[in-house]
């Protein structure tokens, strides 16, 4: 990365509990010590399955949550010394598009005011006929029009409120969209019109993306970047092209066995896990997927792995990593 990073996450952790009945003595440690850098513009994917603390990570990048350890730098500024009024003031710069489109909408507001709601909560727009241009312009960024601007959600389909929800998202000009999961809840058609939208705004306007996915098809599509989360922690990041072509990780093995090959006519073959992921009530010693791993030996019982440069942009947590391609039938 050349110049000040967009967004420094360092050592980021969160943990719920901890000496009640829920978290146990050492608590839930939803996500355990994660760091990373974005740069402006770029786009970076957060994936792993559910649980892994992805959506955990990007509430606390949009202070959503507040992390427990650990600070997360945004354009310079340490987000955790802002007083409220700053922090109200540097929320301009970052945005969060929520997965479901459905929920995310109020029902009984029209359009004119669920995507001018930030500009009147950040005082933008002095008049009415001001905020309404501007929604204007908006939608027509999104690919929806002015005449979209009085209706209400139940009126659009699920594609169309996805658009609603960026342009609601994009109204303050922000330099960081997170987006959670922000086409899963659309059928495939309509998934991709909605990726080339985020890539189309993203050229325009220089926004960076920080997408957290489930579905490797999605992140193979949309980033450039890709950090593989387990278990609370980054176990792999690395540019999307090594990742997919060179993954070193097991885990990260293992997922991208089970992801769709761009060929309809290829199949990866399927590397298949035994167990299932740990509570984070209940880490493993050493490297926590180390219960899992088909390479495991003594050594990852007891000792935790960095995650290190494996290669030139590609970092790696654990002891016998390799770079190894997945196999195709
Ligand atoms: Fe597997 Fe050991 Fe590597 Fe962990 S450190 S992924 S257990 S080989």
């Amino acid at each position: 990365m050349t110049g000040a990073p967009l967004l420094d996450v360092q050592d980021v952790s969160k943990v719920y509990g901890g000496g009640g009945l829920l978290g146990g003595r050492g608590g839930i440690h939803a996500v355990d010590k994660v760091s990373f850098a974005m740069a402006h513009g770029e786009t970076l994917a957060l994936v792993g399955e559910s649980g892994c603390g992805k959506t955990t990570t990007a509430r606390m990048v949009v202070r959503l949550l507040d992390p427990t350890s650990g600070r997360i730098v945004f354009d310079g500024v340490d987000l955790a010394s802002l007083g409220a009024a700053q922090l109200r003031e540097a929320r301009r710069h970052f945005q969060i598009v929520f997965q479901d489109p459905f929920a995310s909408l109020s029902p009984r507001e029209r359009i004119l005011d669920i995507v001018g709601e930030p500009l009147q909560a950040h005082g933008i727009c002095r008049t009415r006929a001001e905020l309404k241009d501007r929604v204007v312009e908006l939608l027509e960024q999104v690919g929806l029009s002015a005449a979209h601007i009085d209706r209400f959600p139940h009126q659009f389909s699920g594609g169309q409120r996805q658009r609603i929800g960026i342009a609601r998202g994009i109204a303050l000009n922000p330099k960081l969209v997170v987006a959670d999961e922000p086409v899963s809840a659309l059928d495939v058609s309509v998934q991709s019109q909605v990726i080339n939208l985020l890539q189309d705004l993203q050229t325009k306007l220089g926004i960076a993306y920080l997408i957290v996915a489930h579905d490797l098809a999605v992140v193979r599509h949309i980033a450039r970047r890709v950090a593989v989360m387990y278990l609370g922690r980054i176990v792999e990041l690395a540019d999307k092209d090594s990742l997919f072509a060179r993954p070193h990780h097991p885990y990260t093995q293992a997922l991208i066995s089970a992801a769709p090959v761009p060929d309809p006519q290829r199949r990866n073959k399927r590397i298949v896990l035994t167990g299932d992921v740990p509570s984070p009530a209940r880490v493993p010693s050493g490297c926590r997927f180390h219960p899992r791993c088909p390479i495991a030996q003594d050594i990852c019982r007891k000792v935790d792995p960095a995650l290190n440069a494996a290669a030139p942009g590609h970092a790696v947590a654990c002891h016998f990593a390799k770079p190894s391609p997945i196999p195709v039938d």
